[in-house]
């Protein structure tokens, strides 16, 4: 059971402590009070757990510094929406909201390589009016012998070129918890350029350690990308690992599922389940074309497959897209088939508000088919 106070009430206020006392003169009920800063309110919620079947929920609805209680439905509580009642206040970072209607694209290399690459692609991206990019200094690479990435040795540059061109978050893998040492540290030094959002990557989808490690720290917001092999249901549940472990501030990223029906692409394409991760919890979705596509091809219209997945997440709400770009990928050591190229960046972003209006105009159309008809006067 969730107890949702009012917008003004504090997790420190008496208010609290007296919905805490009161849930507590039931045998085996424990409570975790929990904030949450959204883009437009704050949230405080006291969750109650343990034996709650004979908790009645009238004897809190009945304080007046409570807005609602929630039966919790699902096994994830606190990124659930339980069937709509519980809401989705986002987060802001870095002067940025992420919300489950906020767009933000996160473009950039699949792997740091060089210097000038990542200033390379940091000018043009800035070029194109974006302030989120992509750099992966940890990769987690199917062979021993591929490139693993530069590591923390490159964290100084990419911060402080970030910073020069304007980037404010940068999504970053990281694949063990020193991992966000290290990057606490390079941004220590080099005086918070820019903001990370830490990348579990999908390959750590259930490493649950890493995921209570990432949720255990408030600094940085997490995007969690949904396990390849594993039901949505799973995904949802490792993700409730960083909301448990105390971070709120995470976005949910589809990527594809690992399945030989998926060919010819590297993954089976699952932004269809944008609207369901949405109707299932509170995070903001992200998607991830270029891991869901995986190459390079064109249909018949002239169009890449890439653009016309990331069409297809937008389209249906997609909050983020993760996508990999490239100066020169035939040099890319990682992912090279599925970079685009620097020049097609204009032509993606443009792309992308084009489909993004058409997901403003669906509502609007959706609205008002919603409402009720007017009726004549007279
Ligand atoms: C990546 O984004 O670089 C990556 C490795 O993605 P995924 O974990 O989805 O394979
Ligand atoms: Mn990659």
């Amino acid at each position: 059971m969730i107890v949702v106070m009012k917008a003004d009430v504090g997790p420190d206020s008496p208010e609290v402590d007296r919905v805490v006392e009161m849930a507590r003169r039931y045998p085996d009920v424990q409570t975790q009070v929990r904030a949450i800063q959204g883009t437009t309110r704050m949230l405080t919620e006291i969750y109650l757990l343990g034996a709650t079947a004979g908790v009645p929920k009238d004897i809190f609805e009945e304080f007046p510094a409570v807005e609602k209680v929630i039966r919790i439905r699902a096994r994830y509580r606190a990124i659930g929406r339980h069937d709509g009642e519980a809401e989705a206040v986002g987060f802001e970072y870095r002067g940025l909201q992420f919300t489950q209607d906020s767009l933000h694209l996160f473009a950039g290399l699949c792997a740091v390589d060089t210097r000038e690459n990542v200033a390379s692609v940091f000018r043009s991206l800035q070029a194109a009016g974006l302030q989120t990019a992509r750099a992966g200094a940890y990769k987690p690479r199917t062979s021993p012998y591929d490139f693993q990435g530069h590591g923390a040795a490159c964290l100084p540059y990419v911060f402080e070129l970030a910073g020069k061109y304007g980037i404010r978050v940068l999504a970053m893998e990281v694949l063990r918890e020193s991992h966000v040492d290290e990057i606490r540290e390079a941004l220590e030094r080099t005086g918070h350029p820019t903001g990370v959002m830490l990348q579990i990557g999908t390959r750590n989808a259930q490493n649950f350690e890493l995921l209570k490690a990432v949720g255990q720290q408030d600094e940085f917001p997490v995007l969690f990308k949904r396990g390849m092999g594993i039901p949505l249901e799973e995904s949802l549940n490792a993700a409730e690992y960083i909301a448990s472990s105390g971070n709120p501030r995470i976005i949910f990223c589809l990527r594809g599922m690992r399945s030989e029906l998926g060919d010819p692409h590297r993954n089976f394409v699952d932004f269809a389940h944008v609207p369901v991760v949405k109707r299932l919890t509170r995070l903001p979705v992200g998607i991830d074309p270029s891991h869901s596509v995986g190459k390079k091809v064109k249909g018949p219209d002239g169009l890449l497959d890439i653009f016309h997945v990331t069409a297809q997440g937008v389209v249906s709400g997609a909050n983020l897209v993760l996508v990999d770009f490239h100066p020169q990928p035939d040099q890319a050591l990682c992912d090279g088939p599925q970079a685009l190229l620097i020049e097609e960046l204009p032509h993606f972003v443009e792309d992308v508000q084009i489909v993004r209006e058409a997901l403003l105009a669906r509502r609007r159309v959706a609205e008002r088919y919603a409402a009720p008809p007017a009726v004549a006067a007279g």
